[in-house]
């Protein structure tokens, strides 16, 4: 089993019905075909062309902008937020095509979520996330049937979000749920009513963090590396274990280090560190506070005016933060730039040749979860949605 991608880059189309508010092209003549002629359209031009594409499609498009999304792809979206919560919202629209402005697995949770009538589009195929891709269908499964050679160990598989399709549907179809960085306690806690162990995926970081929190100490936890016979561990090790933390990890967030908080406390008195989860252990014990995106965002405009903060998280959303909050200091906990260079692959360029496809009648970088990976993904989802 497996998601099934359409990366046709022109699934036309044909035998579909049209949306009633698409009307004929009133672009100009020979652009929506070719991406590459896209790269030429000059950056002032650009604003315009996205605008006025956007208005064409009316309520036939809507466009979600994750928080991680650069400024000037941002400021076109009808929503803004974390890839659960944008999935929620494009769901409960009527529009008939979801432009989404994130990675890969992003569109596939949009795709799970979607009503009949709706298709996801990725303007760019190749904004994918290397945290997703470091836990891939066949080694989990692989994973799960060196567990079950070590006995009766009752485990349950619980999947980030941040995932592909095909892991969120593996652990729907074994009994386990999906996660946000903000509910994963609680998924955790769900977890173990249901089993002794707890199979954690992809996010070594987040899973170490949030067990820890609930008081399992590091040495009931292992890591599971992929490309070794056990994970790398031996079966008395496995037995031992509450939590097996599939050995993946964020390539924006694990860049901030113990040595970054050092740095800011030491220069700037009195300032709180923030971090997101999926930072190393180390940090996150080091910081003041720990959030989601969400959990971040709020916790820095709810605090006083003239307050300094440090925020372990990806560069764009640091930085909305501090253009936005001028009565309080923000910055990033590392100086040098945490960008995801995946999302940040999603340009004006790519929203501007998706729309103009669309408004052409073109549906350009479908992204399609087949009906029987959405099927156990979306058992996996509910589950965890039914804990709220
Ligand atoms: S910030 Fe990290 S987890 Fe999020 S999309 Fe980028 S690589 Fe993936």
């Amino acid at each position: 089993m497996g998601a099934l991608i359409e990366t046709a880059k022109r699934a036309t189309l044909a035998g579909a019905p049209q949306p009633a508010t698409v009307r004929a092209p009133e672009i100009e003549p020979g652009v929506g075909c070719d991406f590459d002629s896209y790269l030429l359209t000059p950056d002032h031009a650009l604003d315009e062309r996205i605008a006025r594409a956007k208005a064409q499609l009316g309520r036939d498009a809507v466009i979600l902008g994750h928080h991680y999304q650069r400024d000037e792809v941002v400021k076109f979206a009808d929503f803004r937020g974390d890839s659960l919560k944008l999935s929620q919202q494009a769901a409960a629209t009527d529009a008939r095509f979801i432009v989404f402005c994130g990675v890969h697995f992003m569109a596939e949770s949009a795709d799970i979520l979607r009503q009949p009538h709706q298709q996801v589009i990725l303007p760019d195929l190749a904004a994918g996330c290397s945290m997703a891709d470091m836990a891939e269908i066949g080694q989990v499964e692989t994973c799960w049937a060196e567990l079950e050679s070590v006995g009766n160990l009752q485990v349950v598989p619980i999947t980030y979000m941040n995932s592909t399709a095909a892991i969120k549907a593996f652990t729907g179809e074994h009994g386990g749920s999906v996660c946000t960085s903000s509910n994963a306690a609680a998924v955790m806690r769900w977890a173990f009513e249901r089993g002794e162990r707890v199979l954690f995926l992809p996010d070594e970081h987040l899973a170490r963090n949030t067990a820890y929190k609930m008081g399992i100490p590091l040495d009931r936890m292992i890591v599971w590396d992929p490309d070794k016979d056990l994970g790398g561990n031996t079966a008395d090790a496995i037995r031992a274990a509450r939590v097996i933390l599939w050995k993946g990890y964020c390539s924006v967030h694990q860049r901030f280090l113990p040595a970054h908080v050092e740095r800011v406390r030491r220069a700037y008195p009195g300032i709180r560190v923030i971090a997101h989860p999926e930072c190393r252990w180390q940090v996150v014990q080091m910081a003041d506070d720990v959030g989601s995106t969400e959990q971040i965002i709020h916790t820095i405009t709810a605090a006083e005016p003239g307050s300094t903060w440090a925020v372990g998280t990806e560069i764009h959303l640091v930085n909305r933060l501090a253009k936005q909050l001028t009565d309080r200091r923000v910055m990033s906990l590392d100086t040098s730039v945490c960008v995801c260079t995946t999302m940040f692959r999603i340009t004006p360029q790519h929203l501007l040749w998706a729309l103009e496809n669309l408004v052409a009648g073109r549906v350009v970088n479908r992204i399609a979860v087949d009906d029987q990976t959405r099927q156990w993904a979306k058992v996996a989802l509910e589950r965890m949605l039914s804990l709220r």
